[in-house]
């Protein structure tokens, strides 16, 4: 189980949240732009401090752990690939630094990029591939590490409709197939209940609601929520 409790202010905007998702959880997080859903995953990345609270996967505190070694997975829109490295060797970056032996690190990027349909890019450069092909290196390389849990924060926010179609094809089947934990910023809501198991509600760095999709949408807690999923009036 993951839970959290933390907290962070910068100037004019405070975090506050406390939250729950189950092993193997899909936890979509929706919210209005600014509402502090990318803060918060860096905060349960590692890559930002909280100014309190903590964060505990599986029993065990992540809190006072560096990003590496908290077995998190990250797919942002602000770690773009890097562009001097090959697709497989962008992919396999985060195994070369968790020490992977050589001959299993292969088989892994190799296992990654045929799932990803890219093992005819394997030799290529990022900027050799559409801004589709990118994001599935970007989500393979979030990927081989074998995280505990997934972070992505708006993987298809930059892609035309027909690229942002076939990406959520790979993300619903490897979430799927991998059943590792995630947590998935969108501000799509057709996203969020195509591929997620509840959805959390945030607005000014508070939670709002949590719930199954259907139930959000259906029983929204107050105006603003049923403004926000949607409704009319
Ligand atoms: P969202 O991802 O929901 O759009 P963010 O988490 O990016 O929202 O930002 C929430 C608020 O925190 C915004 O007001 C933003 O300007 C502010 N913020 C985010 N990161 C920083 C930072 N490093 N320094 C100062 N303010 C920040
Ligand atoms: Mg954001």
């Amino acid at each position: 189980m993951l839970e959290l409790s933390l907290e962070k202010s910068f100037p004019g905007f405070q975090l506050a949240l406390d939250l729950m998702a189950q092993e193997g959880e899909v936890l979509a997080l929706l919210g209005p732009s600014g509402s502090g859903k990318s803060t918060l995953l860096r905060l349960i990345a590692g890559l930002l401090a909280p100014d309190r609270g903590f964060v505990r996967f599986g029993g065990v505190d992540l809190t006072p752990l560096p990003p590496e070694r908290r077995g998190v997975g990250f797919l942002f829109q602000d770690y773009a690939l890097f562009p001097h490295l090959t697709v497989a060797e962008n992919v396999a970056f985060g195994l070369v630094e968790a020490r992977w032996p050589r001959a299993e690190r292969e088989a892994r990027v190799r296992e990654l990029l045929e799932r990803m349909e890219l093992l005819s890019h394997a030799g290529k450069r990022p900027q050799e591939l559409s801004g589709g092909e990118q994001q599935r290196v970007a989500l393979a390389r979030a990927l081989a590490p074998k995280p505990r849990l997934l972070l992505l924060d708006e993987p298809l926010g930059a892609l035309d409709l027909r690229l942002r179609e076939e990406l959520l094809f790979f993300l619903r089947r490897t979430l799927r197939e991998t059943r590792v934990t995630t947590l998935l910023v969108t501000h799509d809501q057709g996203e969020a209940f195509l591929l997620a198991h509840r959805v959390a509600v945030i607005r000014q760095g508070r939670l709002v609601q949590v719930g199954r999709p259907e139930e959000v949408y259906t029983k929204p807690k107050d105006a603003w929520t049923a403004r926000f999923m949607g409704h009319k009036n």
